[in-house]
């Protein structure tokens, strides 16, 4: 979760440490100055600033992150297509049995279903399994220090050092606090908190008296069902479902915010995709609905109830919410959409990419570890293969190359995986 600085789920980048300049190091450690001045009245003891920020240096590639334009935007359906695959479909639905017992505590005490909770958690970590690779305090604090939004980072720099503070989290396993890691904004953990919304929103679910979303499993979903329910998740009700749209639907009517009640709806043409009335599908209850169209008039239909918002408010993106309550469904026993994304060549789950980056090293490019991230190496052996192909030459992998490179396999030597890393 890092609202509206967007977080691509796909591409893990981990640019390699820039060192400072002596002049960057003199003003960073003149900012620490400041900061440690300004630690009490953020309520962070000065034993502490000092000790877990004794031998912080500044790590300026997260400003290069921070001011770094996407120069690749990922189209809806490849982004669902690696979210919602049959993997973390399987994966989500076995953490629901182990987790059962805590799943059922966090709904009956925040309201939010397994399902949806157990989406969050696949979504933001894989369940667990990618937390991120950055140490915190050196990103939060080279972002209080530098760039564009300092005021924000030095709070969230602040909440982490009292969560440390506060023995929530803890820096004594070997790696000390470096030990300590996340994204190169700051979010971390099981569901990807920023320290802020941690100090606000972590709940202790296991009862050891610790809001522990690294170490712990039910803190982490006790805290997104809290998360979700102080967002506004109304008990009960659904986040919304698949609709099909009459001929000549006013495109103009839709959007998650422009609500108006079931039955205008109805009278307006819009059907669900099974045949069921649409009240009776919303369930009793159920208040006014949007119209959500992801990829325009052509593409699937969805109306949209408050507890979209809710998983909206966890990252602020349609897309990032649309992925959640599609996989919650999916979780739950539902199908795939019924309606096709409207494009010729479909998105790829994350065992294509794994598929397709074998056979792009096996053509001799060296894209380094098979992980089904489509990183920049990735992409530029994808951009050769499109150029030798006479493809279109935008560095995106759909159904289609990966089914030419399926067809005419070669038995060139790999390269020497390495350097080029994704
Ligand atoms: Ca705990």
């Amino acid at each position: 979760m890092f609202h509206r600085f967007s977080r691509l789920p796909v591409a893990a980048t981990l640019a390699p440490l820039l060192l400072a300049t002596a002049a960057q190091a003199e003003s960073f450690s003149a900012c620490f100055a400041r900061l440690r001045d300004d630690a009490g009245s953020a309520g962070v003891a000065r034993a502490s600033f000092d000790k877990l920020t004794a031998t912080l240096s500044p790590d300026l590639s997260v400003i290069k992150l921070l001011d770094d334009q996407p120069e690749f935007k990922t189209p809806i359906w490849d982004y669902m297509a690696a979210l919602v695959d049959a993997e973390r479909v399987a994966d989500g639905q076995a953490r629901m049995a182990q987790w059962q017992e805590s799943l059922q505590a966090a709904e009956s005490r925040y309201g939010v279903d397994p399902a949806t909770v157990v989406a969050v958690w696949g979504v933001e970590s894989d369940f667990g399994r990618s937390f991120g690779k950055r140490p915190l305090l050196t990103s939060l604090g080279t972002l209080s220090c530098f760039g564009r939004r300092q005021a924000y980072f030095r709070g969230e720099f602040f909440s982490l050092l009292k969560l440390i503070e506060q023995g929530d989290l803890r820096v004594d396993g070997p790696a000390g606090a470096d030990g300590l890691v996340g994204s190169w904004a700051g979010a971390f953990g099981h569901t990807q908190f920023m320290p802020s919304t941690y100090q606000r929103l972590a709940v202790d679910f296991d009862g050891d008296g610790r809001r522990d979303l690294v170490g712990s499993v039910p803190d982490a979903l006790g805290s997104t069902a809290n998360f979700l329910a102080k967002a506004g998740w109304k008990r009960g009700q659904p986040w919304g479902f698949e609709v099909k749209l009459p001929e000549g639907f006013d495109a103009a009517l839709a959007g998650r915010r422009n609500k108006r009640p079931l039955a205008d709806w109805v009278a307006r043409g819009v059907r669900t995709v099974d045949g069921r009335s649409l009240s009776a599908k919303a369930g009793e209850g159920a208040d006014a609905a949007g119209v959500l169209l992801p990829a325009g008039v052509k593409g699937p239909a969805f109306l949209v109830f408050g507890n979209f918002d809710a998983i909206y408010g966890y990252n602020a993106a349609e897309s990032y919410a649309l992925a959640i309550a599609h996989l919650a469904d999916r979780l739950r026993g539902g199908g795939p959409l019924l309606t096709a994304w409207p494009t010729p060549d479909p998105g790829l789950s994350r065992a294509e990419r794994r598929e397709l980056q074998t056979l792009l090293t096996a053509r001799g490019h060296a894209i380094g570890e098979i992980d089904g991230m489509l990183g920049a190496a990735s992409r530029k052996a994808i951009q050769a293969e499109q150029q030798r192909l006479g493809l279109a030459v935008d560095g995106r992998a759909g159904q289609k190359l990966l089914g030419l490179l399926r067809a005419a396999p070669v038995s060139v030597m790999p390269a020497k995986a390495g350097i080029q890393k994704d």
